[in-house]
């Protein structure tokens, strides 16, 4: 047995006494030397299983990109969570192997602690890793060199919240804000201890960084999300196939819903832009509005005359004859909403939250919900079962809940998967005679997965497209969304 090498648990990296600050404008990146009104957030010292995640629901919450300076051993434990933070626009910077003074590091150790953390997280985010911050942000003109020679731009940071020390939410949030100037590099932790904090403080940090009037930049020269195409695949029988051609959404594309036909669909962007396709009618979008919360989901009403759109926070917006039932936009929320569904009927709806929270409108009912327990994974979607008396949920782990007359049929919750789980679909009520109903999963990188009686019919794994839901058809088939840099 090989013996598992000493992981150095940080002390902060505030706590280096070699640490000056970089000073205003010393953003790695565009922003470097900037006089805009930006400042960054940067989180060191994960992935951790439960805080990053946790600081990846806020940060989607209010849309605001962040980087973070995983530390390689730990990225190696916990692939998924580095990935869902490349997949959701942050950027990554190296922090070593196992979190060594860079000072007293000798160069013959610099190709295991730095060379294969660079290596590592430049496969996971399959993008280049520009930057590395040096643990506890001890450099040196000698530490400055080995980085130059290894094109890596050293990135410190202006403001240190002591977050690592747990001085109090409201310490954290005072010294987050202190004094910001363009420029400003806050320095937070998402792991490796307790970061209940951090993830508690963050949202006043965020709100208090706009009243100041900066914007929230990434560092380390990875672009915020841009504008996007949309890339539809049908699979197995579908009344039409990829409609989007020349399609550009300025806003992030985050779901689909199917006309009652199978001959349209409908797109919907994080920004409230709806797009339509095929026999699918425009009834209105969000996109102009100024959105408290980025759109997650659209769900069609079952005459096809008409769709919802949820907000993260829990808002819902509806157009043509879909009816309003009430949302959660004024409710402070443990965990932004991923996803919503349509009753059968179409007076009702379920909005679920990445906790597994489930609130019910209009006709839909309650069949209980995941609020309660410690997920290992966040829920990323819901299907409803034909009767509309039951829905699965999804994690991003694979792992598949069923409530009411939901079905288990199995799940991917024990799989190591390639790329995180992004959405949930049933097969169609009555596709196939004497049916007892089943399910797919699909992964970010386009994977499909059948359970019950669900028919594999294709996937696109493999092709480099970001996904981001899969959407049954009623013919028995599905569609992938996907989406690619425009
Ligand atoms: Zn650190």
């Amino acid at each position: 047995m090989a013996a598992a090498a000493a992981l150095v648990v940080p002390a902060g990296d505030g706590a280096g006494a070699a640490f000056r600050p970089t000073g205003v404008g010393d953003l790695p990146g565009p922003h470097q030397g900037t006089t805009q009104a930006v400042v960054a957030l940067t989180f060191d010292d994960g992935p951790h299983p439960v805080w990053t995640p946790a600081v990846l629901d806020v940060l989607d919450r209010y849309g605001v990109p962040a980087t973070f300076f995983p530390i390689g051993s730990l990225a190696e434990r916990h692939p998924d969570i580095v990935r869902r933070v490349v997949a959701e626009g942050h950027a990554l910077g190296n922090h070593t192997w196992s979190h060594r003074d860079l000072t007293r590091l000798p160069a013959g150790a610099w190709p295991g602690e730095v060379d294969r953390a660079t290596r590592h997280l430049a496969a996971l985010a399959g993008q280049p890793v520009t930057c590395l911050r040096p643990p506890f942000g001890a450099t040196s003109a000698g530490v400055r060199s080995q980085l130059a020679a290894r094109g890596l731009t050293e990135a410190l940071w202006t403001h240190d919240t002591r977050d690592f020390r747990r001085p109090g939410v409201d310490v954290i949030v005072t010294e987050a804000l202190r004094d910001l100037r363009p420029g400003s590099v806050i320095l937070f932790h998402d792991g490796p201890g307790d970061r209940s904090q951090t993830v508690a403080a963050l949202p006043r940090v965020i709100e208090g960084i706009r009243a100041r009037g900066f914007r929230i930049v990434p560092v380390c020269g990875t672009a915020a999300r841009g504008p996007e195409r949309p890339a539809v695949a049908p699979f197995g029988p579908v009344g039409v196939g990829d409609r989007s051609a020349g399609v550009v959404s300025a806003g992030r594309l985050v779901g689909m819903a199917a006309s009652p036909s199978g001959r349209g669909y409908w797109l919907a962007a994080a920004d409230g832009g709806v797009f339509t396709y095929g026999d699918a009618a425009f009834h209105g979008s969000a996109g102009g509005l100024r959105l408290a919360a980025p759109v997650v989901g659209i769900a069609a009403t079952p005459t096809g005359r008409g769709y919802r759109l949820a907000a993260a926070d829990g808002g819902v917006f509806t157009y043509g004859d879909a009816a309003y039932r009430g949302g959660l936009g004024h409710v402070q929320l443990n965990a932004p909403i991923v996803g919503i569904a349509s009753t059968p009927g179409g007076g009702g709806y379920w909005l679920v939250g990445a906790d597994g929270g489930v609130f019910t409108y209009g006709d839909a009912t309650f069949h209980g919900s995941l609020g309660h327990v410690r997920l290992a994974a966040p829920i990323v979607g819901v299907a409803t079962t034909p009767t509309g008396r039951g829905y699965w949920l999804a994690a991003a782990d694979g792992g598949v809940f069923t409530f009411g007359d939901a079905r288990f049929h199995g799940s991917l919750g024990h799989v190591r998967l390639a790329a995180p789980i992004v959405g949930i679909a049933a097969t169609p009520p009555g596709w196939r005679e004497g049916s007892g109903g089943g399910y797919w999963l699909a992964g970010a990188d386009g994977g499909v997965f059948t359970f019950g009686d669900a028919p594999f019919q294709g996937s696109r794994a493999g092709s480099g497209v970001s996904h981001r839901a899969i959407i049954p058809s009623p013919q028995g088939g599905y569609w992938l969304l996907g989406a690619r840099p425009a």
